[in-house]
């Protein structure tokens, strides 16, 4: 991406989250006595350190964590690449192996998604790339052979959300160590403790095998002042935050590079072509995935008038339980608290909470098997305009695709993270592609589509947003280097 476009981007999402910061943070950057780090004093209270501090990467101080990561780093680049590659398969095993365990911890810890999707997500990070992305590129001429080398940046720090804990943390670990980095991470305080266990485990066994610990390292607990400590310490030359308005914007703020994985609100589109059966269960299927954690996934559906009856019609028989608008008005009454000011803020008690809950908040009885309930509401409604990370989808009634894509383009907000439309008319779909400009576009298919399940490529769950470098791979994590040697080696 050229620097001018990066810096645009950087200014137009700047102003989005300065705009819109409060909606989940309560002004300031947080929930208002909830979890999010705002006090450290409660934070060390509440996230006591479960697990010995300075044993396996587990760390209170950031100096110490760094400290230690620097001379894992150290260690690591004196490896084989082969050696690289053992240590990045055993990381994908060991997330496979625990997957039922390490799924049902996470769940216990945060409360928020499903037991399914929570274990899925660790065992498919097998899909998430590691050395086999690190390769040298070579130009050889009248002078002499050019190298194009990928290096480590050496310890980079990681903010990770609490949606995926493990998940972000193994996917990080997974590239930034192929491309020959440590880290150091200040997981989400929700989900900080599976976050140190995974970290422990790690280290443990790349120790027992390679002779290396602390190559991964984790804060326990996190607050905002480790997270600061991270954003300031000198030994740290790169950030990767992933998570939501506030740490993005803070990110985008830091004194040094960041990659930033920021909010998301995708919207969908589906107009008078589309298969509507399968755009039905594309939704379900996305939009119910770990009960619409995903920053991917579905929020808000824009429908052309003429198919919109039809499409309700396949959403039930998709398994999806349409709410009346007496409904809807309860449970909007419920998910969100208007400030004084006409600040929305979401109700984190009903996020990534099943259906059932939700239902039982909107006054609806449910089937215990439902994954996901939607209603029609209005384009300004609460549900389309906020990234709730709820399993109940808005469908809005539109007259045309034209308009359609207006309004999905205005509740993405400008994030340009994701968008999907359903439609067999190609030039609708690329239209659309153009118009949205987004990080991940699907077309005719679920939202995790998008990450290579069910579609093509390659999984992360680091999409770097604003700054663009996109879904990660390892060679988001290096620096480019070249390697000239002029007057040899030229064989032909
Ligand atoms: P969150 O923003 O509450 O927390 C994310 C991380 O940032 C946590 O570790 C939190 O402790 C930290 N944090 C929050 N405010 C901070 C600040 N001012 N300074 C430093 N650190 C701060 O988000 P969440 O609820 O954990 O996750 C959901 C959000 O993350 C959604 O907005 C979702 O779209 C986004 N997300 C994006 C991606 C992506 O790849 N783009 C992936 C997952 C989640």
């Amino acid at each position: 991406m050229n620097q001018a476009l990066v810096q645009d981007v950087v200014a137009e999402v700047m102003k989005r989250l300065d705009e819109r910061r409060s909606s989940r943070f309560g002004g300031g950057g947080v929930r208002a006595g909830e979890d999010a780090p705002a006090n450290d004093e409660k934070m060390r209270e509440r996230h006591a350190p479960t697990l010995p501090i300075g044993q396996h990467g587990i760390f209170s101080d950031v100096n110490q964590a760094v400290d230690a990561a620097t001379e894992a780093q150290k260690k690591l680049v004196k490896l084989s690449l082969d050696d690289r590659d053992a240590i990045v398969k055993l990381v994908k095993r060991m997330a496979k192996d625990n997957a039922q365990s390490w799924g049902k911890i996470e769940l216990d810890e945060t409360k928020i998604g499903r037991l399914d999707h929570k274990i899925e997500k660790l065992q498919i990070l097998e899909l998430v790339p590691g050395v086999e992305f690190l390769k040298t590129a070579a130009d050889s001429g009248s002078n002499g052979l050019c190298l194009h080398e990928f290096a480590p940046f050496g310890v980079i720090g990681i903010i990770t959300p609490v949606t995926h804990s493990i998940p972000t943390l193994t996917a990080n670990v997974i590239n930034m160590v192929a491309s020959g980095n440590a880290i150091v991470a200040n997981p989400h305080p929700s989900g900080a403790n599976c976050a140190a266990l995974a970290t422990r485990e790690y280290n443990k066994a790349i120790a027992a095998k390679f002779g290396i610990d602390h190559l991964v390292t984790c804060i326990v607990p996190p607050t905002l002042e480790t997270a600061d400590a991270i954003f300031n310490h000198r030994g740290i030359p790169l950030l990767v935050v992933t998570g939501g308005p506030a740490v993005a914007r803070a990110a985008l703020g830091a004194k040094k590079r960041a990659i930033v994985a920021g909010p998301g609100n995708p919207p969908v589109v589906v107009d008078e072509t589309a298969c509507l059966k399968n755009a039905a269960e594309s939704i379900v299927k996305g939009a119910a995935y770990d009960n619409n954690l995903l920053c991917i996934g579905e929020k808000q559906v824009f429908c052309v008038e003429s198919v919109f009856d039809k499409l309700m019609q396949q959403m039930e028989r998709a398994g999806a339980f349409i709410l009346n608008s007496r409904q809807i008005d309860e449970l909007t009454k419920k998910a969100f608290r208007v400030d004084p000011k006409g600040i929305p803020h979401v109700n984190k008690d009903l996020v990534g909470r099943d259906a059932s809950v939700l239902a039982e908040a909107a006054g609806a009885r449910v089937p215990p098997a439902t994954q996901l309930l939607i209603g029609e509401t209005d384009a300004k409604h609460l549900f389309v305009q906020e990234e709730q990370m709820m399993p109940f989808v808005p469908f809005v009634r539109v007259r045309s695709a034209e308009e359609a894509m207006d309004l999905a383009l205005q509740s993405e907000h400008g994030y340009r993270h994701t968008a999907i439309i359903h439609s067999r008319n190609l030039d609708n779909i690329t239209k659309f592609g153009r118009m949205a400009n987004v990080t991940v576009f699907v077309a005719n298919g679920a939202s995790p589509a998008g990450l290579g399940l069910g579609g093509q490529g390659y999984l992360s769950y680091s999409i770097a947003t604003p700054t663009g470098e996109g879904i990660t791979t390892p060679l988001t994590f290096t620096r480019y280097r070249r390697v000239m040697i002029t007057g040899s080696l030229r064989m032909i």
